[in-house]
């Protein structure tokens, strides 16, 4: 993996190139998607490309929609809207697009801006570390999803909010349980213990998700897998693999999970 060269002669869109794309032009600095393609007959993804706009980095600083997109309109799920958000290929509703970025970007203004009064140099190494790892975790969630992974609104819940500050143990078990969540910035009270303000490690969950997807299994047909396979999913019931998904999350008829 590199940096693609102006003079390259290979281009992101050829599906034989999957890449991390910065792009500058769509007016909404809260944007980051993480689409994949997908063979109709086999299942398995062949090219996949994260897509972040510029503008994410710089909305720390101001949001740029005040001066640059004066008519628009927040972007919400259930809009009617120019472009496509990331879709995992069995999936068909809104309720189970990613609006990830849409309410991060928010919620890490909020923190930088909070952070910033505590005394932080908004231009200093603190806030470009703070940038840096929040790009980190939003382009593991999006990575997550061009693997096939689905949101997991659960992980969130594996470790208590005294955990989450002990750094120790998130460098170990991860933030919280998997990247696939909508993580909020974790800061603490003014003077307390601090652990990390984003998660840039991957949770119990998504090592346990992506071995049963993606583990090699020595066998010459689907049937044969199927024994280790059940032997991964037994796993299921761990506390620290905690799981749910966009329709137990709330807002729909198949509100399941009263958490
Ligand atoms: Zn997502």
């Amino acid at each position: 993996m590199g940096q693609q060269p102006d003079n390259a002669d290979w281009d992101p869109a050829d599906v034989r190139y999957s890449t991390l794309r910065w792009f500058a032009g769509y007016p909404d600095p809260g944007f980051a998607e993480g689409p994949s393609r997908v063979n109709p007959l086999t299942g398995e993804i062949y090219d996949a490309d994260i897509r972040f706009d510029a503008g994410m980095t710089r909305f720390f600083r101001r949001e740029i929609n005040e001066y640059v997109n004066p008519a628009g309109t927040p972007w919400m799920p259930w809009m009617e809207e120019p472009r496509k958000p990331f879709l995992a290929p069995w999936h068909n509703r809104p309720a189970e697009f990613c609006d990830l970025v849409g309410g991060a970007v928010r919620d890490a203004e909020f923190a930088f801006d909070l952070l910033t009064a505590r005394g932080m140099d908004p231009q200093g190494p603190e806030a470009n570390q703070f940038v840096h790892d929040y790009l980190v975790e939003i382009a593991a969630h999006e990575v997550g999803h061009t693997l096939g992974l689905r949101h997991n609104f659960r992980a969130s819940t594996i470790h208590t909010l005294e955990q989450a500050q002990d750094a120790t143990l998130t460098a170990k078990e991860g933030l919280t349980g998997s990247v696939m969540d909508y993580i909020p910035t974790n800061i603490s009270t003014e003077g307390q213990k601090q652990g990390p303000y984003h998660q840039t490690t991957l949770g119990p969950y998504d090592y346990w998700a992506i071995e049963y997807a993606y583990k090699p299994i020595a066998a010459n047909t689907p049937d044969e897998e199927l024994p280790e396979l059940a032997k991964i999913a037994s796993r299921a019931a761990e506390p620290q693999l905690a799981y749910d998904t966009d329709e137990e999350r709330g807002g729909g008829p198949f509100d399941m999970d009263p958490g």
